[in-house]
């Protein structure tokens, strides 16, 4: 499989956030997002196989990994990888665009969703089987007011937040999170502000590379 990098760091988002955790950046992603802040993993990286990558996770002193990319799923071996990791007792999360299914993944994993909105420039590029599946929760990158009220709609048909973690994250930069924690409550949103810790403690500039 390709590997963008393997490092341990602090996890800045979803539910999971200010665990310490070992992160496994896959290469390679089919989608393009206009806020993509891991331009660097669309093709760079190196051929590992997956006792390769196994064993370098082995290396941090954590039990706590998370497989992101990128899109990891792009991978047929990442489903292979995320099995092993559980068994072999790690708490183990993947970050996906949503554009793939994640029924193949294994049951004990915390899958990391991404839904699409407007302003992702990737709007439709979600599969909606992976709203049947457990142990998920669904996020949502707000970059305007109609990202907003597109992802309140879209929680609300699909009944979301009434068995998942719905996540509503700023667009670094281009929305000030009081505004969307001031929106959330005004609306009487269910969605959980998140707000992604990393790029408040580590300049994106120095980060991934
Ligand atoms: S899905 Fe993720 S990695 Fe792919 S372009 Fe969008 S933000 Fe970047």
């Amino acid at each position: 499989m390709k590997i963008n990098e393997i490092f341990f760091s602090i996890q800045g988002e979803s539910t999971l956030v200010g665990c310490p955790t070992i992160f496994v950046r896959t290469s390679g992603c089919h989608l393009r997002c206009t806020y993509c802040d891991t331009k660097y993993a669309y093709h760079e990286g190196r051929q590992m196989t997956v006792p390769e990558v196994l064993s370098a996770i082995a290396a941090y002193p954590s039990k706590r990994v998370c497989l992101t990319g990128g899109e990891p799923l792009l991978q047929k071996e990442s489903f292979e990888l995320l099995t092993h990791l559980c068994d072999q007792n790690y708490a183990v999360s993947v970050e996906t665009s949503g554009d793939i299914s994640c029924l193949a993944v294994d049951a004990r994993v915390r899958c990391v969703i991404d839904v699409k909105t407007p302003s992702s420039g990737e709007l439709g590029r979600f599969k909606l089987q992976n709203l049947t599946r457990p142990n998920s929760e669904f996020k949502f990158v707000i970059g305007s007011d109609e990202d907003f009220f597109w992802s309140e709609a879209f929680v609300k048909q699909y009944c979301i937040a009434e068995k998942n973690v719905v996540l509503y994250s700023p667009s670094f930069e281009i929305i000030d999170p009081r505004w969307l924690a001031e929106k959330i409550l005004q609306q009487k949103s269910t969605a959980r502000l998140q707000l992604q810790l990393h790029k408040y403690i580590w300049s994106p500039s120095v980060r991934g590379v």
